[in-house]
């Protein structure tokens, strides 16, 4: 190796947790750590995103760091929004701390946002590498997010709890799923909870034609209960509700899931994910491979540009959409 690349070559790495927590961003952590340990890099953790990089928040990791933490859901690290991050001169200052702690390259575990603020950082001369963790699946260059899967079995049990009660009481329940602007968990769940319909944000709706329709077709075929999914982005679900009960006069309650679907303890598919996302993270900068996000196409771990990879969308499945009207009829 020339000394050139000696010089350059990564010894030191830096690993936040940012935006949004996800269950699994520990997993995550873990397996960055450990994997670094593995490939002999010194790892330091550094705390609250990018508002610890911005304040110096910043400590080396060992094995013992990270015991004890793959069963946890939120993120040991902590998680911020930094306002001032999102300015020019937020990263030249995130830029500078990482030079003050000599880190050769960054891995952040985070969303959307967060991949923004590291493609800022890469672009100024900090190697990064992305690892997308959110409970919404909405990142575009990737099939899987980590705490997806958490999230959505959260909200199954949840929608099962309703149901059990709203049956009981032969009622209609309007449950609120979280996806910022993404309909994945609100039309997954709305399939694995045997919702009658679900309003998500990438398709219009009429509420007589896809809400109160239905229900009535239920109740005219001697259904008693029924469960309505709405995801965050579209909202207004306490409206929906009092206009199901003005047109049809059933008992319509709502449940807004809220933060509950962000909590618990990951599930296997995401431990694994998180753990496979982290290692590969560590593998790529063991090997001078920077600005690049790790992701899931179908079951494969892969890596992206980052900059190619926050261009990139993706959309909902329309086969699942139909299908999911498909199976509510009654
Ligand atoms: P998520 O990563 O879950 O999408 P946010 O959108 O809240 O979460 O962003 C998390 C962090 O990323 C914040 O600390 C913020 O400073 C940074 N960030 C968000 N958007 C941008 C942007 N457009 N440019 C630079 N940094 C950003």
């Amino acid at each position: 190796m020339s000394k050139m690349q000696e010089e350059k070559k990564i010894q030191r790495i830096g690993v936040l947790t940012s935006g949004g927590d996800a269950p699994g961003m520990n997993a995550a952590l873990r397996a960055v750590v450990r994997a670094g340990l593995y490939h002999k890099l010194q790892v330091f953790g550094i705390k609250r995103g990018y508002e610890g990089l911005l304040d110096g928040e910043i400590s080396e990791m060992n094995a013992h760091s990270v015991s004890n933490i793959i069963n946890r859901g939120g993120t040991v690290l902590l998680t911020a929004r930094s306002k001032e991050f999102q300015s020019e001169e937020g990263i030249k200052r995130g830029k500078a701390m990482a030079d003050i702690f000599k880190l050769d390259a960054l891995v952040v575990i985070g969303g959307d946002g967060s991949f923004r603020g590291a493609r800022d950082l890469h672009r100024i001369g900090v190697p990064v590498i992305g690892i997308p963790a959110t409970i919404d699946n909405d990142i575009g260059c990737t099939d899987y997010t980590i705490g997806y899967d958490t999230a959505m079995n959260t909200v199954k049990e949840a929608i099962d709890r309703i149901k059990d009660t709203a049956s009981s009481h032969e009622r209609c329940s309007v449950v609120e799923v979280m996806g910022r602007n993404a309909g994945y968990i609100a039309l997954n769940c709305g399939i694995a909870g045997g919702a009658e319909a679900c309003i998500i944000p990438e398709k219009k709706f009429d509420i007589n034609e896809d809400i109160i329709k239905p229900i009535l077709s239920c109740r005219n075929a001697g259904k008693h209960h029924y469960i309505i999914i709405v995801a965050e982005g579209v909202g207004g679900s306490v409206e929906i509700a009092e206009k199901i009960k003005e047109a049809t006069g059933i008992t319509t309650n709502t449940t807004i899931l809220g933060h509950q679907q962000r909590g618990g303890s990951p599930t296997v598919r995401d431990r694994v994910v998180a753990s496979l996302m982290g290692a590969e993270a560590v593998s790529l900068l063991a090997r001078g491979i920077t600005g690049r996000i790790v992701a899931m196409k179908g079951e494969n771990v892969v890596d992206l540009d980052i900059e190619e990879a926050l261009g990139m969308t993706k959309s909902i499945d329309e086969g699942l959409i139909e299908t999911s009207k498909i199976l509510s009829l009654y």
